[in-house]
């Protein structure tokens, strides 16, 4: 019988009831250090005290008008992301998904109010993680995602992962865009290198195509720098952005230049819930914290201190981890043995980590966990190695 739940998720046996910074409690008591933050989402931690208190005041005043009315958190968050980003203007969504779904269209639209309709291509990468609509899955294109699920949307190209030559190769009169992740998640914590990304941003400008970066899962302080990109110092026209934005509240935006959201006019794109006021005070209480110069800082130390350790940790356990990838605070352990059975092995060291592609376990901590929790981290990740080579043997 179909369980009540829909069964499209194959889920630990773990039921949390109650979390404080980096810890989560189960219903029994036990507490786990949470390096997963529900995968990348919790970037300030559970429960942290200023987005409580933005939540449950908000939600003492007001839940939800529609975009029909003007919501004031709404103007608030978009005017702190163009202050901070290279965007002019923002749209709300209530997750990457949604995200994607429009910085689709918003390309597509571009193109056809400047007269060439017929460019409505968009060129994405192996190992890429756009979402699950059907716009989404057709971007990223891969077999686990696409198949059965046909039609798809057409209009997408992929490449392999850093395959410039490709794209070069690859763009005619129907492209409209390039879409990437600076730091692919899903696909196992793989960096863009900035040489890439700036190589990308040259070839957008010169055939005169759009840049768009997905960083619903790199961005919102992840890498240390308020979204990814700015380690290549170049900038896209139109940015993909959710998970760590709502700090845990469902809460996405795509954020554009003018030019680029020049087509997207009254009546064009909507949406019911996104930008509802509850999402939006948390996501300004999240800005505040995260687009703070001493936040980023530590942010960057505390990356550093992690991975340090890390290399060490690989070097104790050659047999159980390969090597440490990623950037910031968004890393990944390539794994000897199956990643799936560390992961397991976490779970028994009250240790959470979230799998990824290419047999990586990725480390997508609260942004603020502590030097404390850092050291704890590691020491329990040596437990868990221990534990795979025992299981292994
Ligand atoms: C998670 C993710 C998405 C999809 O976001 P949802 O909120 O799950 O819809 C899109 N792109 C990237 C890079 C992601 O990590």
């Amino acid at each position: 019988m179909i369980p009540s739940v829909l069964p499209t998720y194959n889920r630990a046996p773990l039921e949390f009831v109650k979390g404080e910074g980096a810890w989560l409690t189960t219903a029994d008591g036990r507490r786990f250090l949470d390096l997963g933050s529900g995968i990348a989402v919790n970037a300030l931690g559970h429960a942290h005290p200023a987005l409580v208190e933005a939540l449950t005041s908000q939600a003492q005043a007001l839940w939800h008008v529609s975009n029909l009315y003007q919501i004031p958190q709404q103007q608030a968050l978009a005017d702190k992301l163009v202050e901070h980003t290279f965007a002019d203007t923002v749209f709300f969504t209530n997750s990457g998904t949604e995200a994607c779904e429009l910085a689709v269209k918003m390309a597509r639209k571009y193109f056809y109010e400047k007269g060439q309709p017929e460019r409505v291509e968009i060129i994405t990468f192996d190992g890429s993680f756009h979402g699950r609509s059907s716009a989404g899955i057709a971007a990223a294109g891969s077999e686990k995602m696409v198949k059965g699920f046909g039609p798809l949307l057409p209009g997408f190209v992929h490449l392999a992962f850093g395959d410039l030559d490709g794209v070069t190769n690859a763009i005619s009169d129907s492209t409209a865009a390039i879409m990437i992740e600076p730091v692919q998640g899903e696909g196992g914590i793989r960096v863009v290198p900035d040489a890439e990304l700036k190589a990308l941003r040259r070839i957008c400008d010169e055939h005169g195509l759009l840049l768009i970066l997905d960083e619903v899962q790199c961005g919102v302080g992840r890498t240390g720098k308020l979204f990814a990109h700015e380690w290549a110092g170049i900038t896209p026209d139109v940015m993909m952005v959710a998970k760590g934005i709502g700090g845990g509240f469902p809460l996405g935006a795509v954020l554009a230049t003018e030019e680029a959201a020049s087509g997207m006019t009254a009546g064009t794109h909507g949406s019911t819930y996104g930008g509802n006021p509850l999402g939006c005070a948390v996501g300004c209480a999240v800005m505040d914290h995260v687009a703070d110069p001493d936040f980023l800082a530590e942010v960057n130390r505390k990356a550093g201190l992690l991975r340090q350790k890390l290399e060490g940790l690989v070097a104790d356990h050659p047999e159980v981890f390969e090597e440490v990838r990623g950037s910031g605070l968004m890393l990944g352990l390539k794994c000897a043995a199956a990643n799936f059975d560390v992961v397991n092995a976490g779970y028994a060291n009250a240790l959470i980590t979230v799998p990824a592609a290419d047999n990586v376990i990725r480390l997508l901590p609260p942004l603020t966990l502590t030097d404390e929790d850092i050291a704890e981290a590691v020491s329990r990740l040596d437990a868990v190695a221990t534990t795979v080579r025992i299981g292994n043997a």
